[in-house]
């Protein structure tokens, strides 16, 4: 990787590579200060190798920002900025502080006020309208960016960046969808940009002509009716002419429908975006979204697409990732899945972000580095699922001598399972990842081995461990429903798993995260494969409308039932809202508020809750994906004969594979 991780010119920065970690909303500052949390954080990532740090957002006001931010609306913050800024530049990387104003996209019950923004247009993302900004408050609030530039280079930053992407108040103003102004700040294109142009225009005077200028951009706004990249272009090419350095090209506003950051959103997807960009300026682009691995980064830059790459949720799964890529050892970078789980979706919940892969993320001050324990102790793992092997892996590196036996013949449990679904597979790489970190680390790892509570104490009785850790995971529930003979009645787990195959019209009942995936899965049953349509495309074969009915539309006819309120419940809010849209456009018939009386050979007979309506649905095939119980017999046997016995994972309670990532960490510290 001889691009990527070459030295580069940024502005007036001399950078050590050229992968930039992106701002990411961390949740870390409560009462929007400079803490060790946060100063631990980024000094992991700037020792991992990271060529520049964007720290943010840092909010320039009060009335813009949101939950947990950093602040940098009062020169209060300097020396606790000054103290991080300090800390990554020590460890050899650059810093720059990104300038955040939401507009609407604020919520008033976080900033204590109603949201401000160029028109009163109500904001999808809270539902509620902001107050239209006058002109002097727009002259107050280009003041405070300016200030808040001024602040940041006080502290030592080595730039900043300002946001006029995602939906947040630049791009609210560029945007005819939000700004329907009719004096100078409204109207068309040009008169649209003036406001971000004041804005840089104003840091600039408050800091300098030599001083770093990225702004944040984006390369299409992915909103009917708003920019697309030919407007975003024009914009460009306007800051480059008043002299900012560098533009980082990100995808659409936060309201888009169109995924962004999910796991379905292919790798490296929106670098077209930024390559769109560089064929219009000719200062830096930086290309980021779903850029996962250093490989695809070099590839990037390799084919002229963008100049540096930005990532950040590879560097919250692992901090070292420049440093493993530099050393030749990419295949021990623990991958970001884009799962969302620890960040976005954390974020919507208002807590501080963590991540599914790596349990440290957000605690560096508070763990340290994993220390070697006094005593080594050889350890005995039931399960090489996800939480079996998190903890051999966690144990050995403090010390351990740790075997595990698994039943069948691979690694990995449910997480191949939750893979199965269209855009699911990152999964598997978090699956390969433990499983070569085990074997790295000299954990023995043996296959059809069926675990018995006698084997079990007759190892320990030999005193070939003396410790046992159960984590053998959970299985499906089977309700108790009517079911007449010669009915084919599966688990998802076995259709998801591909052992068992369905009939042509499919009755799933649960509408959990498991029955969505199914469901999905099944639903690709017949379509068209990536390169067919490639060829029909390139071939201008058929039309776009009979492209999209031949990607979506199946042979199979799906229904999934659920007897409460809502689809997909348990799935996080930042994939949710996407694998309901494509229930929908893959036709999927989703029925909530219904209760399953029994399952006939001709259907299966439903009720609904709102009328007490009975009707039977038919159906070839029913699909349970109604839970599952832990798997805990072994537990249960030996709880009372051997004293160091844990039950970890599904095994303790079937939960999210983040939630038994980090218990099987913590327990593999003790
Ligand atoms: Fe990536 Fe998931 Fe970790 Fe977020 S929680 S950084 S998406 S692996």
């Amino acid at each position: 990787m001889t691009i990527i991780f070459s030295p580069a010119q940024l502005g007036t920065l001399r950078l050590r590579n050229r992968l930039i970690m992106t701002p990411m909303h961390l949740g870390y500052s409560p009462k929007g200060e400079v803490n060790e949390q946060l100063i631990e954080f980024y000094r992991a990532r700037a020792r991992g190798g990271v060529g520049l740090i964007v720290v943010g957002g840092c909010g320039i006001d009060r009335i813009g920002n949101a939950f947990g931010m950093t602040q940098i609306d009062d020169d209060r913050y300097i020396p606790g900025l000054r103290k991080l800024v300090d800390a990554v530049q020590a460890e050899g990387a650059k810093i720059v502080s990104q300038l955040y104003q939401a507009g609407r996209y604020a919520h008033s019950g976080l900033t204590g006020q109603p949201s401000v923004a160029p028109s009163p247009i109500p904001s999808r993302l809270t539902g509620q309208t902001p107050e239209e900004l006058t002109e002097k408050k727009i002259t107050e609030v280009i003041a405070s960016f300016a200030n808040a530039a001024k602040r940041a280079q006080t502290a030592g930053f080595d730039g900043v960046e300002i946001i006029a992407s995602a939906g947040y108040l630049i791009s609210q103003f560029l945007s005819p969808v939000t700004n329907q102004r009719t004096d100078r700040y409204g109207g068309d294109l040009q008169a649209r940009m003036t406001f971000g142009l004041e804005v840089v225009e104003a840091v600039h005077e408050a800091v300098g002509p030599d001083y770093l200028i990225i702004v944040r951009v984006a390369g299409n706004d992915f909103v009917p009716g708003s920019n697309t990249n030919t407007e975003s272009q024009a914009f460009c090419q306007a800051l480059e002419k008043i002299g900012v350095d560098a533009l980082n090209v990100t995808g659409g506003w936060h309201e888009t429908q169109v995924p962004q950051l999910t796991m379905n959103v292919p790798p490296g997807a929106y670098a077209y975006l930024a390559h769109g960009i560089k064929l219009a300026v000719s200062i830096p682009v930086i290309a980021c979204n779903r850029i996962n691995t250093p490989e695809l980064a070099e590839g990037i830059l390799e084919e002229g697409l963008a100049d540096f790459i930005g990532m950040a949720r590879p560097l919250l799964a692992d901090p070292e990732l420049p440093n493993k890529a530099m050393s030749g050892h990419s295949d021990s970078i623990r991958p970001c899945i884009g799962c969302n789980q620890g960040c976005l979706d954390y974020v919507f919940r208002l807590k501080p972000v963590s991540c599914l892969v790596n349990a440290e993320a957000g605690r560096e001050a508070e763990l340290g580095p994993i220390s070697k324990a006094v005593l080594s102790q050889k350890i005995l793992v039931i399960g090489a699922g996800a939480a079996g092997m998190e903890f051999a892996r966690v144990a050995t590196l403090r010390g351990h001598m740790v075997t595990i036996w698994e039943e069948t013949e691979k690694p990995g449990g449910q997480l191949a399972l939750a893979a199965a679904p269209p855009g699911r597979k990152d999964f598997l790489y978090f699956r390969n990842y433990l499983a070569n970190a085990c074997q790295e680390l000299g954990v023995t790892l043996q296959y059809h081995v069926k675990a018995t509570p006698d084997k079990i104490m007759s190892a320990v009785q030999n005193g070939e461990y003396n410790r046992v850790v159960i984590a053998t995971g959970a299985r499906p529930i089977t309700p108790s429903i009517k079911i007449e003979e010669g009915v084919k009645v599966l688990q998802a787990w076995d259709v998801l798993s591909g052992s068992k195959k369905t009939g042509q019209n499919v009755i799933i009942i649960g509408g959990g995260a498991v029955g969505v995936e199914t469901a999905l899965l099944l639903s690709e049953s017949g379509t068209i494969d990536n390169e067919t349509l490639r060829f029909l495309m390139v071939q201008h074969a058929e039309t776009d409308q009979e492209l999209h009915r031949l990607l979506t539309q199946g042979s199979k006819k799906i229904t999934v039932l659920e007897m409460a309120k809502g689809i997909g419940r348990d799935i996080g809010l930042s994939t949710r809202w996407s694998m309901l849209a494509d229930l929908k456009r893959h036709k999927v018939n989703c029925l909530d508020n219904h209760t399953v009386l029994e399952i006939r050979s001709d259907g299966v007979l439903v009720e609904r809750a709102s009328d007490s309506a009975q009707k039977v649905i038919p159906s070839d095939t029913v699909v349970f994906a109604v839970g599952s119980c832990s798997q805990n017999e072994l537990f249960i046997a030996l709880q009372d004969k051997l004293e160091n016995l844990s039950v970890i994972g599904d095994a303790a309670k079937p939960r999210k594979v983040l939630d038994a990532i980090h218990e099987a960490y913590s327990e593999g510290i003790k």
